[in-house]
């Protein structure tokens, strides 16, 4: 079977995404292709979508002007297909932001019920990489964080995969996967093979 991964591709890392999800299929010797989504009609034919860091309200709302906001929330809510969404990509998975959120306006899938903050490291911190403890590997994961978003909110059914400086940064409701960091910068392939273990 060929697997077919959808990597968002409005503004942000996209090809960063889309480099290491071809070399996690190539080291997984699975059938695959990953495919830029640019456009509407195009996320019903996928088996699994991404969507990259970058600027939150430029990305969704450049999902709204093309219409495919509804084809993701019915590909993940009724096909349950995984979505991995990374920092910007975390603001945009969530059921509700912060102040700065309502602000803007941005419109949000509200797939993860967690409630996110903007920029939340503050800019001492706005970029920095840590080595993450995550419970679901063994060696901790080096995390690259970039004017990233922190979790404030997380309802009963949304796991935990890590904390850093008692920020929720990392959840998984599910087949939905949400990070606060970019596992594409980094060589460190273990969170997209993580993710490609649920298609
Ligand atoms: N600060 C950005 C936002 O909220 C996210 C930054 C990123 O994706 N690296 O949209």
């Amino acid at each position: 079977m060929t697997t077919r991964i959808g990597v968002i591709a409005m503004q942000g890392d996209v090809e960063e995404h889309v480099i290491a999800l071809e070399k996690t299929l190539a080291e997984r010797g699975a059938l695959g292709e990953v495919i830029k989504i640019k456009y509407r009609g195009i996320v019903r034919s996928c088996d699994a979508l991404v969507i990259p860091g970058g600027e939150s309200t430029t990305i969704g709302r450049l999902m709204q002007r093309e219409n495919i906001l509804s084809e993701i929330k019915t590909a993940v809510e009724e096909r349950e297909i995984p979505i991995l969404g990374t920092c910007a990509g975390l603001v945009l998975l969530a059921r509700e932001g912060d102040d700065e959120v309502a602000k803007t306006g941005q419109p949000l899938l509200g797939l993860m019920d967690v409630k996110v903050k903007r920029n939340a490291f503050g800019r001492q911190r706005e970029s920095f990489e840590t080595l993450l403890k995550m419970n679901i590997f063994e060696e901790p994961f080096p995390a690259v964080f970039i004017r990233a978003p922190s979790i404030t909110h997380v309802a009963e059914h949304v796991e935990v995969l890590a904390t850093f400086d008692e920020h929720v940064v990392a959840t998984q409701q599910e087949n939905i996967l949400a990070l606060a960091f970019h596992p594409e910068l980094t060589e460190d392939r273990r969170i997209h093979h993580y993710f490609l273990d649920l298609v």
